[in-house]
């Protein structure tokens, strides 16, 4: 037998209606901020995500899935969406659009991590991108879009950790004290970071290792550090998000583990969910155009990890929609009756009700047994007698009484009468 690949998931039928919850929550909520939804490709030039996403980035230099296609061509699963959305609006000239652009996203994304819960080799997201606007206002209504999706999903127990990295200026400065305060430091650390320590030094302060963390507790912090310009820009998120009654913790060790970001970062945390804490992390990415070669477009977004969200809301216990299930059974009694019930579901199903009939030539008694371990709402029953009357008898499977109903008003009768009890 071949097996799932180690890090992957089947969505079983028992379990698509809670991921088909979670995305119709993501639209909808996306599209009350009047986003729109962008869809570009599950893989692109391994070249977009080395500049884009950061060479130095953990993504890039571990967990990316690069193959050489036929043609030669080193190509990569995309490890996340910003990129992909980054050069589809450069290439499809979007700056020269309507501004802002307000993108929302959908995707699968690809990463080669070690596997546990809460994180996997091929992991669903929800994303936004909000392109062209500088001010603080843009990045508290992406914030306040990430915080209403998780309130209508129906979670309570998320944090808003909030913080800014600054600028390019405010980080030279920064990064020399961060190198000064590691310096002594750098045997007890990973390789990992002693490697951080020469490239990008605030990255080390994203480290998991429980050694790294214990000595970053005391690192300097970047609020210390921030310029006139993005220390005013930071006040002025918090105080919209003060103003907009989004409860939030600044936290300094909140740096991001991507390279493009500058001035607000954020994640909403849980501990409902073990070690995988942040189900959804973002903030401002002004120079990533820059670093990917063009103009530079003022941009903020954040994206949201589905399977630790779908965690997250079975570990708190939110109700959630029940499996979808047919609202009526057509059972036929004999060869006549169920030609009969096969036209009368073809007739139910243009009318819009969802319906089925027995495919396995099926006794009454066992049709009677599947129908209500499916969980249909009514069976509608035609036999010798309903023939010769027009109507079928169709019992209600949750109050157990039954009715005859003309064969021509059963939709009528299953819409008025579904919604009861
Ligand atoms: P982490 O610090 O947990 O590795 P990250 O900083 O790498 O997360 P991002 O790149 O910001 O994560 O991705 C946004 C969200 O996507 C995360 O907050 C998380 O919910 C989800 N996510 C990231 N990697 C995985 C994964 N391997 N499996 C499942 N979900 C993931
Ligand atoms: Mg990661």
């Amino acid at each position: 037998m071949i097996h799932i690949p180690k890090g992957t998931k089947d969505v079983l039928p028992s379990r698509s209606h809670l991921w088909q919850f979670i995305e119709r929550t993501a639209r909808e909520t996306a599209e009350l901020f009047a986003f729109k939804e962008i869809r570009t490709p599950v893989f692109e030039h391994t070249e977009l995500f080395q500049r884009g996403v950061g060479d130095t980035t953990d993504i890039v230099t571990k967990e990316m899935y690069t193959f050489l296609d036929k043609g030669g061509r080193s190509v990569t699963l995309r490890p996340e969406g910003t990129a992909g959305v980054a050069r589809s609006f450069i290439e499809n000239g979007m700056a020269g659009g309507v501004l802002p652009a307000k993108l929302y996203y959908l995707i699968s994304a690809f990463r080669y991590e070690r596997p546990q819960a809460g994180r996997l080799r091929e992991f669903h997201q929800f994303g936004v991108e909000l392109y062209g606007a500088a001010g603080p206002q843009a990045d508290a209504e992406t914030i306040l879009l990430a915080d209403l999706f998780l309130r209508r999903l129906g979670l309570k127990q998320i944090k808003l950790e909030l913080n800014s990295i600054g600028c390019r200026q405010c980080r030279t400065a920064y990064n020399e004290a961060l190198r000064d305060y590691f310096r002594p430091h750098l045997e007890e650390m990973c390789a990992d970071c002693r490697a951080r320590f020469e490239k990008n030094p605030m990255r080390m302060l994203d480290c998991k290792e429980e050694g790294c963390r214990r000595i970053t507790a005391g690192a300097p912090r970047i609020l210390d550090y921030l310029c006139a310009d993005c220390r005013a820009h930071f006040e002025e998120v918090r105080s919209l998000l003060d103003a907009a009654g989004v409860a939030y913790e600044v936290n300094p060790s909140i740096v991001r583990g991507l390279d493009y970001y500058s001035r607000t970062v954020f994640e909403f945390t849980t501990s409902a969910a073990g070690a995988q804490g942040t189900v959804c992390g973002g903030g401002r990415y002004d120079s990533l155009l820059e670093q990917m070669g063009e103009r530079a477009v003022p941009a903020v977004g954040f994206a949201a990890g589905l399977e630790r969200l779908l965690m997250v809301l079975e570990a708190e216990g939110v109700p959630m929609p029940e499996e979808n299930r047919a609202d009526c059974y057509l059972l036929g009694m004999d060869e006549v009756s169920r030609r009969q019930c096969f036209l009368l579901a073809a007739s139910l199903r243009r009318a819009g009700i969802p319906c089925e009939v027995d495919l396995m030539d099926r006794s009454v008694k066992s049709q009677f047994k599947y129908a209500d371990k499916t969980g249909a709402r009514f069976v509608a029953v035609v036999g010798e007698s309903e023939l010769s009357a027009g109507a079928a008898e169709v019992k209600d499977m949750r109050t157990s009484s039954s009715e005859r109903v003309a064969f021509e008003q059963l939709a009528q009768y299953i819409f008025a009468h579904k919604n009861k009890n």
